[in-house]
């Protein structure tokens, strides 16, 4: 059965570039009928927050992604254990007890030497008396796996086949000195007790599939299919790290982002399929495939998101947006006009108490002095209320035949006046809905 996971760190709020990898991992699993899994990766203990654990749930509830179940690395770091200590019989697990400021040194060495700065295992000839004084003076050392000096090949379902030299790559380390385990052999135990089939993840993790590959192999468990999405860069292709925190899925739904917008978006971005705005995510499931995702950077503007929300408020019955419309103050007598109207013309529900108090209150009038008396003499011709959605023809023909005006000079001072607008809604709309007016007839 198809299970996938979306494992994140509960070390911030979740932003579009992990929504990239939420959805696909969820949409895979849907497609399929399998299982999705939040899998909730926080073997850091001081990292990790229980409240961005509540705050990813949330956003992700907000968006309809849902889980079938919770797992927590935390819950299981006796998993961790008995699989290091597998690794240990084996002989793939080996103590190195080299400093930060040592490593560095040693890198530096090899990049100077035009060397790829590869972790020297210089810890796998350690005597066990040397290892012993070691211990005694800097501690417990890290546990690192001892990779296979081989190549590493998997069929990348984005990013196609791929073979990395296993050489080229230092020894993973798994175990922290201070007995933290780290996310490369937790994720590895999950991914195969679990069952995971399909591990969607973004490009910055290649290198760790292949290790992850090569220990997966080592505990005797089968590898998932792997696909690599490409990272997120701004519109100009602008590395989007530094602004993440600013695209975090709750700041985005603050400033009025409808989830239908925002997931037909990142449904798309970056495969070969266009971008269109869908109403239900049963089309998103049906209409998803992993492999028409390009290896390229894709290109992500925050302000794609607006027009497709605009789209998605208008195609809404009322009844989807009770709560909105209420809260920005309409009675509920007028709330279907008012609906009716406002949808063409907002591009976020926050637009609403705007119109409504153009309606409640009425504009200020835009009046050019050579229209003043046509305005004064067309108010005196308002119909009798209540207005209905001809009032506003009537209204017009009644004007037309009284000061023989036509056309833009009829209409235009009438919404001028009216809204103190050049544009916006259908007046015929618009009209029965101006309370001003309405209480002046
Ligand atoms: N916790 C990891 C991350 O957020 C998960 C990566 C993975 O999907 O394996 O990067």
């Amino acid at each position: 059965m198809t299970t996938t996971r979306f494992a994140p760190s509960p070390t911030g709020y979740i932003h579009v570039g992990n929504l990239r990898t939420a959805l696909m991992n969820y949409l895979i699993a849907r497609k399929a009928g399998g299982t999705f899994i939040l899998r909730i990766d926080d073997t850091d203990p001081e990292r990790s927050k229980e409240e961005y654990v509540d705050a990813i749930k949330q956003d992700m509830e907000w968006l309809g992604l849902h889980w079938d179940r919770v797992e927590r690395q935390s819950d299981r770091l006796d998993r961790y254990a008995e699989a290091a200590d597998k690794l240990r019989e084996m002989g793939r697990f080996y103590e190195a007890f080299e400093t930060p400021t040592e490593l560095d040194l040693k890198r530096k060495k090899q990049l100077n030497m035009g060397k790829p700065p590869v972790y020297d295992r210089a810890a796998l000839n350690l005597s066990d008396a040397e290892k012993e004084a070691l211990r005694a003076e800097r501690g417990s050392g890290v546990w690192r796996f001892k990779l296979d000096h081989e190549r590493i090949e998997w069929n990348d379902g984005i990013l196609g086949d791929i073979s990395i030299d296993a050489a080229s790559v230092s020894d993973p380390v798994l175990i922290r000195g201070d007995g933290q385990v780290l996310y490369t052999i937790a994720s590895v135990v999950d991914d195969t007790e679990m069952g995971v089939t399909n591990v969607v993840r973004g490009s910055d993790h290649v290198t760790n599939t292949a290790t992850q590959i090569q220990i997966i192999e080592a505990l005797g468990g089968t590898c998932p299919r792997f696909a690599h999405h490409s990272l997120l860069t701004g519109p100009q292709g602008e590395a989007l790290s530094k602004r993440l925190g600013t695209l975090a899925l709750r700041d985005l739904r603050e400033q009025g982002v409808q989830p239908m917008a925002l997931l037909s978006l990142m449904a798309r971005l970056g495969s070969s399929d266009p971008v269109e705005l869908r109403s239900e995510m049963a089309e998103l499931i049906e209409g998803f495939d992993v492999n028409r995702f390009g290896a390229a950077p894709t290109k992500f503007d925050v302000q794609d998101l607006f027009p497709l929300t605009a789209k998605h408020l208008q195609s809404l019955p009322l009844d989807d947006v009770a709560e909105a419309v209420a809260d920005a103050g309409v009675p509920a007598d007028l709330a279907e006009p008012f609906w009716a109207m406002a949808r063409e013309n907002i591009t976020t529900l926050a637009d609403l108490k705007g119109w409504w108090e153009l309606c409640r209150d009425g504009a200020e009038p835009l009046i050019a002095d050579e229209d003043r008396d046509f305005i004064a003499e067309a108010m005196t011709l308002l119909p009798e209320g209540p207005f209905d959605g001809e009032t506003w023809g009537k209204w017009t023909s009644t004007v037309k035949e009284a000061t023989g005006r036509k056309g833009k000079g009829l209409f235009m001072p009438l919404r001028k006046a009216l809204t103190g607008m050049e544009r916006g809604p259908e007046m015929a709309t618009l009209l029965p809905l101006l309370q001003v007016i309405r209480a002046k007839a």
